[in-house]
This record gives structure tokens, sequence and C-alpha cells, in this order.
């Protein structure tokens, strides 16, 4: 019939295929690119990989800057240098995230919890692992904690986290 063949019905079907994988974009990748030849705060990187959160502080103002810069936003000085940062800091604010996660992010764990942390010379903005948010309060003693990143580069990235300083929460 002909009826059979316009619709397909009697005819072998041609096959057509997705990838098993989709490769990340290189947009979609979360974190910075850590090498000098890919940012002017590759400093900030290398303490950290080696276990030390820095930042940079102006040399002329001693003004603490959070992220690293390389010119200071008080006076526009270049003449900055990297400074120890504390590991150990309180809750400042914090939050939940319960869906929506960025694409880029390859861990499905939500929820997951972000905050701000004062961590004496800055606050800065992170996530909060080991945590549930219903466990926490504003003033919650929290220390650092450093991952490495698994991705679509070859370099050894690294990356900053929080973590409850009793470790034992929810
Ligand atoms: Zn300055």
């Amino acid at each position: 019939m002909t009826d059979a063949d316009t619709n397909g019905g009697n005819t072998e079907r041609e096959r057509v295929s997705v990838p098993d994988e989709v490769e990340l974009p290189r947009l979609l990748d979360f974190y910075e690119l850590q090498t000098e030849d890919q940012t002017q705060i590759h400093e900030f990187y290398e303490n950290l990989r080696d276990g030390q959160l820095t930042t940079t502080q102006c040399t002329d103002c001693e003004a603490i800057h959070f992220p690293p810069r390389i010119v200071c936003p008080k006076c526009t000085s270049d003449d900055l240098e990297y400074v120890d940062l504390p590991h150990e800091g309180e809750l400042f604010a914090f939050s939940e995230v319960r869906g929506g996660l960025p694409m880029g992010l390859s861990e499905h764990d939500v929820p997951y919890v972000v905050g701000v942390v004062d961590l004496g010379p800055v606050r800065l903005s992170g996530r909060v692992d080991d945590a549930a948010y219903s466990d926490l309060e504003i003033g919650d003693p929290v220390s650092l904690k450093i991952v490495e990143i698994d991705g679509p580069t070859d370099e050894e990235r690294v990356f900053y986290r929080f973590e409850p300083q009793d470790g034992d929460s929810r």
C-alpha cells in the first residue's frame, strides 16, 4: 500500500545517535584557569595548591582585597603583595542551593550550602561542605577546605571551600 510507504510502516528506519557523553564547553567550566599563562592571579592558586589561602595587599595604602587583584581598587597602585589569610573564620551569612545547579558543575548533589565567611581581614563567599542548612547558624566556626578539580584541562587545579569546624554537624 502506498499509505504504508509514506508513513514508513514497512521500510527500514534510518538510525541516528547522540554522543554517550557531551563534552563540556569551555565557557561552562565553572573554575578559572590557573596557570601563569592564563591568569595574572596565578600566585593565589599556586599558594592554594600548596595549602595556604592568600590574597593581595596593597603596599601603598595597605588595603587587603578579596578576590586577589592586580591593581588596588582603593588607590590604583599596582604595588601589591600576597599575604596569608586565616584558615578559620565565622559564618557571616549562608543559604542553600536546592535546584538549578549551574551547568558546568558536575556534582549533582543538591541541596548544598553556600555561605559568606568572615575570616577577619576579608569576607568571602564559598561553598560549605559537610553541613546541612538546618544545622547551621550565623556565627558558626568554619575552616578552610581545599579541593582538587577534575575537568577538561590537564592542569592540576584547586579551589577553596569551607566546612564546619567541629566536623560532626548533622
Ligand atoms: Zn592601595
